[in-house]
């Protein structure tokens, strides 16, 4: 039996004819730059995070991006956050002129470690960016009492982890802004790119409607150089209907989850550590079910599991310092133990809302076929 890591179709088929009538109904309005879809949505996610306000983007990336602009953090500034993330996070500010500087993971949740933060403080940091890597909120009661004796801006990137908790909180309500992608394999994704910004803050959620829009204050006005960071009323339009999904989904990914847990220990696989979620992670949304592979056999395993047609990917496989454009930053190898330790061992197994508990047993007899030998 194949198993997908992905299939975005059954979950597309279950609501096709809602979706298509939005669309219809936006092409029929031809109002699609801004308006009442827009305006919608962002309420709705701002409340789904339990924040005040969202702003409407271009994409997660983008989402980062506006969020540091409008904190005026450029050029002589440094932002601290992970080494082990999806691009996008330290590539946001290198795009605007500010310095990553990286504090290393915990090797339990692979996020951020509060611990290793405050010894890469200097007079320039102006900001810290944890990520809620695969759905699992990092530390944040941690990250923001550093932050809050430093005077330092929060910006979380969750991007993997709408709807994920730390301590009862939602993520993206904690820090001063909460940045959101609606890629398509996020656990809320749009047919296309999107994204959003949520905030507690009303000046700052003003600004970031102005940045988003080329710091437009009146008509042709402009008092800042922002860009065009609009997201699209299709995109609103569409994100709307499947917010109501949203909870099921992440739902049943956290029983696939569960699932996994349960066969790994009835399969009794050997060399591999399943995910474990911490004490104040009490919303974890599995974007990703990612297991560790001791002794060197990731490699192995993953191309074993292609060749019996089951879904796997590495993320990450290289961490951030070790990347070929942030060479200027001085980063080598050993610099950030565990998180060049976890790339090297790390594969994400398919855990998406509609995969089946025949699928799960499919894959993980064969990883204990592989690993048991
Ligand atoms: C997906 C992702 C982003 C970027 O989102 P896009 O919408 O693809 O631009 C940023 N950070 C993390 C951790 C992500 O997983």
């Amino acid at each position: 039996m194949a198993v997908p890591l992905l299939d975005l179709k059954p979950q597309y088929q279950t609501m096709k004819e809602e979706i298509l009538a939005e669309i219809a109904a936006v092409c029929e309005s031809q109002q699609f730059i801004g308006g009442p879809k827009i305006e919608k949505l962002e309420k709705e996610i701002a409340e789904y995070c339990q924040a005040g306000y969202g702003c409407g983007v271009t994409s997660g990336s983008d989402a980062l991006i506006i969020a540091l602009m409008v904190s005026g953090i450029g050029a002589g500034d440094e932002v601290i956050t992970t080494p082990f993330t999806f691009f996008a996070t330290v590539g946001a500010i290198a795009r605007v002129g500010a310095t990553p500087v990286f504090a290393d993971i915990d090797p339990v949740t692979f996020n951020i470690d509060p611990a290793k933060i405050e010894e890469k403080i200097t007079p320039r940091t102006k900001a810290i960016i944890p990520v809620h890597l695969f759905g699992q909120a990092a530390d944040m009661d941690r990250v923001i009492a550093i932050a809050k004796a430093h005077d330092l801006m929060v910006l979380e990137d969750c991007a993997q982890a709408i709807g994920a908790e730390c301590n009862g909180k939602r993520v993206g309500s904690i820090g001063d802004f909460g940045a959101i992608s609606f890629f398509p394999s996020k656990n809320l994704g749009c047919f296309g790119d999107g994204g959003m910004v949520v905030t507690n803050d009303p000046e700052k959620a003003a600004l970031l409607k102005c940045f988003r829009n080329h710091g437009q204050g009146s008509t042709y006005v402009h008092k800042y150089v922002g860009g065009n960071f609009r997201l699209d009323a299709l995109q609103a339009a569409i994100l709307s209907i499947k917010l109501r999904y949203l909870d099921s989904w992440s739902d049943a990914r956290v029983a696939n989850g569960k699932c996994y847990d349960k066969l790994f220990a009835e399969y009794g696989v050997k060399g591999v550590t399943t995910p474990r979620v911490a004490s104040y992670a009490n919303r974890m949304i599995y974007n990703q079910y990612s297991i560790l592979v001791a002794d060197g056999k990731r490699d192995a395993l993953r191309a074993f599991l292609g060749e019996r047609q089951i879904g796997c990917n590495v993320y990450y496989p290289l961490p951030l310092h070790l990347q070929e454009c942030f060479a200027y930053l001085g980063g080598k190898e050993g610099d950030y133990p565990v998180s060049e330790k976890v790339a090297k061992e790390i594969l994400a197994l398919p855990i998406y809302p509609e995969s089946t508990d025949d699928q799960r047993r499919e894959v993980v007899s064969a990883i204990a076929e592989f690993m048991n030998r």
